[in-house]
């Protein structure tokens, strides 16, 4: 470890409050899918600052977009129009087949606002109406009415109270959520893909069932693609994969390709739920957000991008099924699809992380024990074979 390190190890240590198990690397600049530490050691990134640099680093448009607009005006109050905004706005709609949005600056805002208009669309037809619906295992953010939607008891502990109305069921069991749901739900809020709980994918005809459920008792789907959404399941919209459309979806992480952003796209019925001064925000949906959302909102969902993940992704899951196969004792399941896959092992991961990250190779753990890439969407099939490489060196050890 070098001095420049140690000296950043030091300052973090007095200074910063202590919520992050942090890796031993200062990084510094990247470009396309390789990061640089302050020492100035390579990295191959497979974590895209967990799903958010979706163009890579140092991109030239997203770069410029963003030069350009911060000469002309970072930010100016959402009491104004700006044209970056309605751009961001009408390119989202287009594409979501939804009819209003709205930004705020993270995923957890985002979600925050759409389970706020969903109660206020459903209190205005029945005062009861406020369940919300929510699987184990999920993750929606950290604020109190996310951290309380998110259904993993160890994110809301020490924190009560935390808000009420919200009710867990078993992600894929379409049982449970039938016997759960009644005029009174409000919402039924999945992930369409799950992340953070360790990358599950919606079986065969889930969603089609939680969308006829949520039609029956007159509850909104919400779905919560802030990690699988912008083009990472290899469809702009991960609900796309699956013949489906939610009331509400939200978006964050890799919308503006690592400008802080975050957004809710709802129909026309449930938008009318909010008049002026329902809701609101400083910065969110500001001109330089909505300049870097653009670029990724023209990029993405081109044909030719979303094929290059669906290619890559399929040859990348292949290749980690051939690790499970080769090494089932340590690598039990592979999930996942596009470019949000899993491979699920036997034992807690982070030494296999750490062990990467030695020969030059960012990846990440998951609920413990799930291996997760989430990588820039640009990633080569070179750059997948120099993964697997990795990988197999050091399972091979284990
Ligand atoms: C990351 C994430 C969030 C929270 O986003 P923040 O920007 O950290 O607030 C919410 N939902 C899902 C599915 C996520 O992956």
């Amino acid at each position: 470890m070098s001095e420049l390190d140690e000296k950043v190890f030091a300052e973090d240590k007095a200074s910063y409050v202590p919520v992050f198990q942090r890796y031993h690397i200062v990084l510094d600049h990247g470009k396309g899918t390789y990061l640089w530490d302050v020492d100035g050691k390579k990295y191959l990134d497979f974590l895209g600052g967990i799903a958010v640099n979706v163009l890579g680093h140092d991109d030239p448009e997203l770069v410029w977009a963003i030069t350009e607009q911060a000469h002309k005006m970072i930010h100016c109050s959402n009491l104004y129009y700006t044209q970056a905004q309605a751009d961001a706005a009408a390119r989202l709609v287009e594409l979501s087949g939804l009819d209003k949005a709205f930004f705020g600056n993270s995923g957890a805002e985002a979600n925050e606002g759409a389970i706020k208009i969903a109660r206020k669309w459903a209190t205005a037809q029945n005062p009861d109406k406020v369940q919300i619906i929510t699987a184990r295992m999920s993750f929606h953010g950290r604020t109190y009415a996310t951290l309380t939607a998110t259904g993993q008891p160890h994110y809301q502990q020490g924190l009560g109270p935390v808000p009420g109305g919200f009710t867990y069921v078993d992600y894929n069991n379409i049982e449970e959520l039938e016997q759960t749901m009644s005029e009174n739900t409000c919402a039924v809020m999945l992930e369409t893909i799950q992340g953070e709980g360790g990358v599950y994918t919606p079986a065969p005809g889930y969603l089609q069932q939680v969308r006829a459920l949520c039609d029956k008792y007159h509850a909104l789907l919400i779905l919560d693609e802030i990690q699988a959404g912008i083009g990472r399941s290899g469809k702009f919209f991960a609900y796309e994969n699956y013949g489906i459309k939610p009331d509400i979806v939200t978006l964050a992480k890799g919308l503006a390709g690592g400008v802080p952003i975050g957004a809710f796209i709802v129909k026309e019925e449930v938008a009318q739920a909010f008049g002026p001064g329902d809701h609101g925000t400083t910065f969110g949906g500001n001109p330089l957000a909505c300049a870097a959302a653009n670029v990724v909102l023209h990029r993405v969902p081109e044909p030719a991008f979303l094929q290059h993940v669906q290619q890559v992704g399929a040859y990348f899951k292949a290749g980690l099924e051939k690790l499970q196969a080769k090494y089932p004792q340590l690598i039990t399941e592979v999930r996942g699809q596009g470019l949000i896959l899993g491979a699920e092992l036997t034992k807690p991961g982070r030494d296999i992380v750490n062990a990467a990250l030695d020969q030059g190779v960012i990846i990440n753990c998951t609920a413990g024990k799930v291996l997760r890439f989430i990588p820039p969407l640009i990633i080569t099939e070179e750059q997948v074979d120099e993964v697997l490489r990795v990988l197999g060196d050091i399972l091979a050890k284990q």
